[in-house]
């Protein structure tokens, strides 16, 4: 009887919701793939409140408004597809200071479940700023990032798109400098594999616990990983059609790495010339996580500044794909982790890489790395309906990018006129039984 009453009660409640359509007037379309920007463009996007889903119908300066859309006025701003951040943590905030181990080990110590809440958190920050997807590559507890993932596909929570790491693999250790006594700290932080058993073990733990990507510390401990034990990393990730994301900090690793053939090298500290002309002509991303100079309580030396530009616009010149990323898991007063993130683009603008590219890195490139081309992105009939919009134009100015004024996700309003409206994405999600793996 029960059973029966929430079937109808779901029958009822998911009936009406069906085949909500948008159509957005914008009064500035920007391609960031060609670099340009269309005048008076009519966007008409369908939501299935059933499924979670949306999709892109027509774009296009006559593209039919059907009947009972719901026009959305964007005439006076710049539209474009949203924003991707390719390495971040969303279950860590940790305190400004950075030398602090206390405030480090205290958020790695917390539940995995408070850790999930902070992950909600985080996630809606970014959301905001414009991000709709999100590479989320570990240190999430055990599995608040599928959960967060779930959570958002389900449509319980607005949120960006996840692309999720599961637990971060690594040799003995992980990132960390564990003592004899408490061997056990490094668990769930991060997953020991230093056999090929070992190493086939953790990948399908990951994707079995709804990894998207795996994550591997190429070079944490003095016991780097070999080329033959990465090259394992590849292929086992690849059985599950999955592709594998390594954290470099040494040159020797970054080395193996690129011969190992992994998808991208995350961080730029161990990158040089030599290596970005390997990465660009093996197709591998640099998501270098490029800490600008000015963030309170992580200044870098101005030779690290300097080297840091440099080699970003070094690996430009070289044409390495390069993706937006910014491992930003730390809390700077004053900045929601949407703003900070936004603060990235600095180091950008200062290498010297033109506007069309920093864009293009944020988004084209974002989708390749995050691997949803197909699926989302760009604003293309086909697509899922997920479309931002600022008040200035970002091909002349970058830093418009600070200002966003709107955002959809999946053909819902999250935010407009600047303020953010999530109720809609609580009430309208699909509620019951769509639970993806
Ligand atoms: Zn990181």
């Amino acid at each position: 009887m029960r059973i029966l009453s929430v079937a109808l009660l779901l029958i009822l409640t998911a009936v009406p919701a069906l085949g909500q359509v948008s159509a957005i007037r914008a009064g500035f379309l920007v391609d960031p793939e060609a670099g340009t920007v269309l005048r008076d463009q009519v966007i008409v996007i369908e939501r299935d409140a059933e499924r979670g889903t949306s999709e892109i119908l027509a774009v296009g300066p006559n593209a039919a408004i059907p009947a009972g859309a719901e026009v959305i006025d964007l005439s006076d701003h710049y539209v474009m597809p949203g924003l991707v951040d390719s390495h971040d943590h969303l279950g860590i905030t940790y305190k400004a200071d950075p030398e602090d181990w206390y405030y480090y080990f205290t958020v790695i110590m917390d539940s995995t479940p408070l850790r999930a809440i902070q992950s909600f958190s985080t996630g809606f920050q970014k959301l905001s700023s414009g991000f709709t997807i999100v590479r989320d590559l570990g240190n999430n507890g055990l599995y608040a990032d599928t959960a967060l993932r779930q959570a958002i596909e389900m449509g319980w929570v607005p949120g960006p798109t996840m692309i999720n790491s599961g637990i971060i693999i690594g040799a003995f250790g992980g990132q960390f400098y564990e003592t004899p006594e408490r061997e056990d700290v490094v668990y769930p932080e991060y997953l020991n594999a230093d056999t090929p058993d070992e190493i086939v073990k953790a990948i399908r733990r990951n994707i079995h616990y709804g990894a998207k990507v795996i994550k591997v510390c190429v070079d944490c401990q003095a016991y780097p990983y070999t080329v033959e034990q990465l090259k394992l990393f590849v292929s086992e990730a690849a059985n599950a059609g999955q592709k594998v994301s390594g954290h470099v900090q040494t040159r020797e690793g970054a080395r193996r790495a690129i011969e190992a053939g992994l998808w991208s090298l995350d961080h730029d500290n161990a990158l040089d010339p030599e290596l970005h002309a390997m990465m660009a002509e093996r197709d591998i991303f640099r998501a270098g996580t490029e800490t600008p100079q000015g963030i309170p309580g992580r200044e870098l030396s101005e030779s690290r500044w300097e080297r840091r530009k440099a080699s970003l616009r070094d690996a430009w010149e070289k044409g390495v794909p390069l993706v937006f990323s910014t491992d930003a898991d730390y809390f700077i007063p004053g900045l929601d982790r949407g703003e900070l993130s936004i603060e990235f683009i600095k180091t950008w603008e200062e290498a010297g890489i033109p506007n069309a590219d920093i864009l293009r890195a944020m988004t084209v490139n974002g989708y390749r790395i995050s691997e949803t081309t197909e699926t989302r992105g760009l604003l293309k009939p086909g697509l899922a309906g997920d479309v931002i919009a600022l008040a200035a134009n970002p091909l002349e100015d970058i830093n418009a990018l600070r200002d966003v004024r709107f955002v959809m996700k999946d053909g819902m309003v999250f935010k407009r006129d600047g303020i953010v409206m999530p109720m809609d994405f609580f009430h309208n999600g699909p509620a019951y039984g769509w639970r993806k793996r």
